[in-house]
């Protein structure tokens, strides 16, 4: 009895879902892995993501390899190398771990319907899905207060290992570098990720310390004090059920302990299922606003703001607190989560850049892009989504700065022309008197610049135009 088992995203043996239930069944499994060239000449993507994703996919090659089995890999359309594979070895079934995106729904829509064999799919990459949870009345939620209510009430699967399995000898094609797929790691880029499975556990490791403060420290960027697993798990070289059991069994090692920071950290995991549901049954989000009373906002296109685009990404703005975090996103191909909300909101409310342009810069450039979760954090902060700030509640910069990174160590280490400023002008450096200027060996206007626009006007602004269409909305 064989079985392909197609693996996309969950770059991981253990706890693979689709591997695990094949392996219960089937002696002989062929994991197999298609290279799609068109999606990656096709698809926004960016160097951190393209690289994360390879050097993952070559260690679960090399690791399988090891232990004497393969990960049978083809380049090509998707479901052209499948049908290959399955004319080529015969096998009694094909097993998959489903995923929510629009792109993803379509392409395996077509394997199920085209393939002529039996095609399992599996729920892997989230701990519940579609309509797993719904509200009392049987409909999708759109709040996540309620969602998470019942996902912390409702019981979670444990991860499980796949049963011995042996692979057919098959050939494989070469996994193409990064730089084949056309990707080349940018000058200012620097590299700490570490991906892959092993990756994966030891930032797991190393964050299990962290995670009982989480809660005190979550939000202040400059204790970089959160798990950095975003890319991990968009990836799949740990699993949802894996790094929610584990902070489980930190908590139960210690039952005296206050675990506030745990539950706050699993919070998280379920806004992560909250927006994978929100993309599942409000599909229309990833075009258009989810409150589509926002759909008439026009927005400036980055061509017809080009001087005021061109700053915002470069980390120009004028405002330190924005500047460190686009900066950052450069540097690293992150942010952290309390900047991925400062810097989305002065994109909307200061700038009223078009929230489309933000998410496709974003998609190029962040190592953990996951579809579902910027779309919901991008229209969160552009108050057009679910559960969304309200348009009127306009994030100040320099009030986040203040609040979020008082002596500015974030700001100094992202936006090094600011390192000598005192601590009384970080926010606002714009506010040093000359003298100041000269001894910080910061001249405004010329080391670092003027503000880009006025956040108090562009605050009213923003918000009389979303009046304005809730008013024609009204009439
Ligand atoms: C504008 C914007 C864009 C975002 N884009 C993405 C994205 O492309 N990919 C992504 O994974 N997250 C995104 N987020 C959510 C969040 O910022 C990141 O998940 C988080 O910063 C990742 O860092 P971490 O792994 O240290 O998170 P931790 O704080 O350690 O959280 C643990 C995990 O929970 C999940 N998570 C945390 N916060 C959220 C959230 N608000 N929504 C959904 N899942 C969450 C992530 O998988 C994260 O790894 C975005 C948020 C905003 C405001």
């Amino acid at each position: 009895m064989t079985a392909v088992v197609w693996i996309r995203r969950s770059l991981r043996e253990y706890d693979n879902t689709a591997l695990v239930e094949a392996s219960k069944e089937h002696e002989e499994l062929i994991p197999f892995y298609v290279v799609d060239d068109d999606y990656f000449s096709n698809a926004e993507l960016g160097y951190p993501r393209v690289k994360f994703w390879h050097d993952s996919l070559v260690e679960l090659k090399e690791g399988m390899k090891e232990e004497g089995k393969d990960l049978i890999v083809r380049k090509g359309r998707p479901i052209e190398q499948l049908k290959n594979i399955v004319e080529e070895t015969d096998p009694d079934e094909v097993y998959y771990n489903r995923d929510y995106s629009p792109y993803s729904k379509k392409r395996d829509s077509r394997a199920e319907e085209e393939l002529e064999v039996p095609v399992n799919s599996f729920k892997d990459i989230v701990m519940f899905e579609k309509e797993e949870i719904l509200t009392n009345s049987g409909t999708p939620y759109k709040v996540y207060s309620y969602y998470a209510k019942k996902w912390f009430d409702k019981k979670k699967r444990r991860p499980g290992k796949p049963e011995d399995y042996t692979v057919p000898e098959l050939g494989s094609d070469e996994i193409p570098s990064v730089n084949d797929l056309g990707y080349e790691k940018p000058e200012e880029m620097n590299w700490y990720w570490n991906p892959g499975r092993e990756g994966g556990k030891k930032r797991l490791e190393e964050f299990k310390d962290k995670i009982w403060n989480y809660d005190e420290n979550r939000d202040y960027a400059w204790k970089d004090s959160t798990s950095k697993l975003s890319p991990h798990l968009k990836f799949g070289t740990v699993s949802i059920r894996e790094v929610f059991w584990e902070a489980e069994r930190i908590k139960a090692r210690k039952p005296d302990m206050d675990a506030e920071g745990i539950k706050t950290w699993q919070e998280e995991l379920a806004w992560r299922d909250f927006y994978f549901q929100v993309m599942w049954n409000f599909p229309y989000c990833v075009e258009k606003p989810f409150l589509e009373q926002y759909e008439d906002l026009e927005w400036r296109s980055k061509e017809e703001a080009s001087e005021e685009w061109e700053r915002f990404i470069e980390g120009r703005t004028g405002y330190p607190f924005v500047d460190a975090g686009m900066r950052q996103l450069k540097e690293e191909g992150w942010m952290h989560n309390r900047l991925r909300m400062v810097v989305t909101s002065f994109a909307c409310k200061d700038l009223w850049l078009d929230w489309k342009d933000i998410h496709s810069y974003f998609k190029r450039m962040f190592v953990d892009a996951e579809l579902s979760a910027m779309i919901g954090g991008i229209q969160w902060a552009y108050s057009i989504g679910t559960d969304a700030q309200p348009y009127f509640r306009v994030f100040n910069p320099r009030s986040q700065s203040e609040s979020y990174d008082p002596d500015g160590e974030y700001i100094r280490e992202y936006v090094p022309e600011l390192e000598d400023v005192p601590d009384k002008y970080i926010h606002n450096p714009q506010k040093m008197p000359k003298t100041a200027q000269h001894d910080a060996d910061c001249i405004v206007g010329e080391d670092y610049p003027e503000p880009i626009v006025d956040h108090d006007d562009c605050r009213k602004e923003a918000v009389s135009r979303f009046e304005k269409v809730r008013e024609d909305e009204d009439d």
